[in-house]
């Protein structure tokens, strides 16, 4: 549910903890009165100035910077003020409660309460303003969030490409020729003496396979950029000493990861993600996958489960030093029985040889021969996983996408193609055609949020951090 987007709104615009400097953000209609009280003088538009912010007897909160953004010359649209103090917990959250509480107090000037109705904000409130005030798209709203969540370098880049409008500018180019497209189809059935010869006069047919052309390019990129947003998984399985952390090492090479963690996962415990060409690669180890008693423990092997239960494909690494040992090939086997009964269907297992470096003469084996020490195969092994995840292109022009924006395009792919099915038949029923464009074209606004239920706005704004 959106929450009353007309209440002023404050919130802790920085990370919890502590840090040098952190901010409170306040966005309403008229903060004039709210500024007076907390700041004691006026602010210049887009101005830094440093003083005291004071509490209700007048005494010094703390010192700072403060900014004022007339509407409708901020992120939100509205009046926004910036308090920027230091960045203790304490000290930030007496700073909110003091604009809190000036909001309530009754301005001598006019009577009334300094700002009416301020409250905390709910996450992603901001940027919702800046949406439905039209500062932003959803699919830039959307890119905030992602930004601040990149994981990798490439997934923050194409994430800020998308908060530019890269992604919305090419949304709009195909949204305008569906447009021209429906007009030609609607002005058919709206005088029926313009009968299909005038659809095929106007080379419909041609400008529909141009856009069919246009929208494939658009999901290539977005299906892209989806997989720089949530990675893949895999699973790196192997007996004691085979190679895993090494193998881990290896493939994360210069890329080491920013984060470490899976969300939802026990952190160093059995996954850590690294990132390949910027493809964020979450990989769960099952060492840590053992029978346990502990009950702490337990917990963290079925959260490793269910991640495994998700995988995109399994690692199985073998140890080429002990390959002819009879205890050893017992052991690989008991492994993959345990995978083959846990792992859905479909999902690949890589076999892959450790240890090239350490024997003579390798034998032929079916999978890659690699070396975790000496690097030997490591490139192969990561083209390998890319293939799997299905990425093609060179994360230079893609833009950071979501689950949601990759189905809404296959949905106007969907229509757009059967449109082009109507066109091409022998008796085209127009108004079927009509109708399938008018679909492609909703689909289409849902990604910017040009056309969109409430729930789903909702959902989305409702995943952003506070203060955002
Ligand atoms: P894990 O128990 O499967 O995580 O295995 P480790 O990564 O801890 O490696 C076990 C041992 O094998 C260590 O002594 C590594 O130095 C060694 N090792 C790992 N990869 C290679 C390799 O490619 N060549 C050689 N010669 N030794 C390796």
């Amino acid at each position: 549910m959106l929450s009353n987007t007309t209440d002023p709104i404050v919130a802790v615009a920085t990370a919890a903890g502590r840090g040098a400097v952190g901010i409170v953000r306040v966005s309403g209609a008229r903060l004039a009165p709210l500024i007076a009280a907390v700041c004691a003088k006026p602010l210049r538009p887009r101005e830094a100035t440093y003083l005291p912010f004071r509490d209700a007897a007048g005494e010094p909160v703390d010192h700072g910077l403060a900014i004022h953004f007339p509407a409708p010359h901020s992120f939100t649209g509205e009046d926004v003020l910036e308090l920027q103090a230091h960045g203790g917990a304490v000290v930030l959250q007496l700073l909110l409660a003091r604009c809190l509480e000036a909001a309530a107090e009754v301005d001598g000037a006019t009577g009334r309460a300094r700002l009416p109705g301020l409250r905390v904000a709910q996450p992603g409130e901001f940027s919702q303003r800046a949406f439905l005030n039209g500062k932003i798209d959803l699919a830039q709203a959307e890119a905030i969030a992602d930004l601040i969540d990149a994981s990798t370098e490439a997934a923050a880049r194409s994430a800020g490409r998308s908060l530019s409008g890269a992604f919305s500018r090419e949304i709009h180019v195909l949204r305008d020729a569906l447009v021209h497209l429906r007009m030609l189809v609607e002005a058919t059935l709206d005088f029926p003496e313009e009968d299909i010869d005038f659809l095929q006069k106007a080379d419909a047919a041609g400008q529909l396979a141009a856009l069919q052309a246009q929208l494939a390019a658009v999901r290539r990129r977005a299906q892209q950029g989806a997989l720089l947003r949530e990675g893949i998984k895999v699973v790196i399985a192997g007996q004691p000493n085979a190679g895993k952390s090494s193998l881990l090492n290896a493939l994360a090479g210069a890329e080491l990861a920013i984060v470490s963690a899976v969300p939802g996962t026990t952190r160093d415990v059995v996954a850590q993600t690294i990132q390949i060409h910027g493809v964020p690669v979450h990989v769960a180890d099952t060492a840590g996958l053992r029978e346990s008693h502990d009950e702490v423990e337990q917990i963290g092997i079925a959260r490793a489960w269910n991640q495994i239960e998700s995988a995109d494909a399994v690692l199985f690494l073998h140890d080429l030093t002990r390959a002819d040992d009879a205890a050893y090939a017992s052991g690989d086997g008991d492994i993959l029985a345990s995978l083959q009964c846990k792992l859905p269907n479909g999902v690949p297992v890589l076999d892959v040889w450790n240890k090239h470096d350490a024997v003579s003469a390798a034998a032929q084996r079916d999978g890659l021969v690699l070396s975790a020490k000496t690097g030997f195969g490591i490139e192969a092994l990561r083209s390998r996983l890319l293939d799997i995840a299905g990425w093609q292109a060179v994360p230079e022009g893609v833009y950071l996408a979501r689950a949601r924006h990759v189905q809404a395009l296959r949905q106007v792919a969907d229509h757009v193609d059967r449109a082009a099915g109507q066109l091409a038949a022998r008796l085209p029923a127009l108004d079927l055609l009509a109708e399938e464009l008018r679909l492609a074209q909703n689909a289409l606004n849902e990604i910017t949020g040009e056309f969109g239920a409430d729930e789903l706005l909702g959902v989305i704004f409702s995943r952003f951090c506070i203060g955002k």
